[in-house]
């Protein structure tokens, strides 16, 4: 199908949903904003790894309820991560306040990174979470095409930015999260909230027993519908359609498909990465999670240099790096395998149409050299 149909069609779906929404209904428009680089810092933060600006991420939702009313979020965040369980540590203090508003459907609306939005992480989270933790009845998640141009949600990021770089030129220092929340709290017209590495932690260990199995032509999904009736079962297709013909909840328009989400916890096989994590404290794990999404690495040339712990910390660090990338390299074949199934299925993706968007270019690898890790 070509693509600009597919923009055309995507567009015009949830426009006409927009214009039709029910008073429990409301589409949440959500996306990553490029980070925030607080204004840079003193000599004692610079001796850090990553660098001397600390960075904020932001993830912005831009919710239309009925009538065109509408509600901006901001949540802001010091940890670096943007993986599902993320997007979902950054919705919940939104779907908070939504669930207050008496809406009981959500239409979701994003772009569709892999890492952040379109993987199975994601469809686990939203098959699951908007009925456990806030008794929603129905979500919808509806994918965008690539380049489809600049969304609501980025005029939020926008906001945020433009209003911390004013207070910045009034000689105003915006060295953290807190800073930035206090400075523009009653100055836009976002509701704002901090998002702490616990919080994404906390979700992310939520999620290290559960087994998913790769949803089989992710990259083509572009809606994704599901209930707290269905009970993890999740219908999906190429195209969305917001119709409400047929008498199932979801119109089978598009050949929709299903699948069931695995909600069996099964151990996960003991890698050797959690096997180097059992000996090491979860502050420094965390660090070296932080070190690997900033796509930082660390050279020592002289270990004299180190004390004991240091040192310690240092052979830790480089074993738990190099096994760790080559297991994220093995998960990542793995699930590129498996999303182009071999096993006759309707929905197998046709390998020569590969119309997805790239995924994001990694971070480049970014090394510093220091003599001291503290
Ligand atoms: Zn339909």
């Amino acid at each position: 199908m070509p693509h600009q149909y597919r923009i055309f069609h995507q567009y015009r779906e949830i426009k006409q949903k927009k214009e039709n929404l029910r008073a429990d209904e409301c589409v949440l428009q959500i996306d990553f904003s490029e980070n925030y680089a607080c204004k840079a810092e003193t000599e004692t933060q610079s001796m850090h790894f990553g660098g001397s600006r600390k960075q904020i991420s932001l993830h912005t939702c831009h919710a239309m309820f009925r009538d065109h009313v509408i509600r901006c979020y901001c949540t802001l965040s010091e940890d670096p991560r943007h993986c599902a369980e993320s997007v979902w540590a950054h919705l919940a203090p939104v779907l908070d306040d939504l669930s207050k508003t008496g809406i009981t459907t959500i239409h979701f609306v994003s772009d569709g990174p892999t890492t952040q939005y379109r993987n199975k992480t994601n469809f686990y989270l939203l098959a699951t979470l908007p009925f456990t933790q806030w008794n929603f009845d129905q979500v919808t998640y509806n994918f965008l095409e690539a380049s489809h141009g600049k969304g609501p949600a980025d005029g939020i990021g926008a906001a945020i930015k433009n209003g911390a770089d004013r207070l910045v030129a009034h000689r105003k220092d915006i060295l953290d999260v807190k800073q930035l929340l206090e400075s523009l709290q009653n100055t836009v017209n976002v509701k704002m909230y901090e998002i702490s590495t616990a919080q994404i932690s906390s979700l992310a260990d939520s999620m290290k027993d559960v087994h998913l199995q790769p949803v089989p032509g992710t990259m083509k999904i572009h809606q994704l519908m599901t209930s707290k009736r269905l009970q993890g079962t999740v219908f999906h297709r190429h195209l969305p359609c917001f119709c409400s013909s047929g008498d199932s909840e979801f119109c089978t328009c598009h050949s929709r498909m299903k699948f069931q989400v695995e909600n069996a916890k099964c151990k996960r096989v003991d890698s050797v990465v959690s096997r180097i994590e059992m000996n090491l404290s979860r502050e420094l794990v965390t660090k070296f999670e932080k070190r690997i999404a900033e796509g930082y690495d660390v050279i020592i040339e002289d270990l004299d240099t180190l004390d004991e712990s240091s040192r310690l910390e240092y052979l830790h660090w480089k074993v738990w790096r190099a096994v760790k990338l080559q297991e994220d390299r093995g998960a990542d074949s793995d699930d590129d395998i498996q999303d182009c199934p071999v096993e006759s299925d309707s929905d197998e993706p046709d390998k020569s149409d590969q119309d997805w968007e790239p995924e994001e270019a990694s971070p480049s690898a970014k090394t510093q050299s220091q003599t001291s890790l503290l």
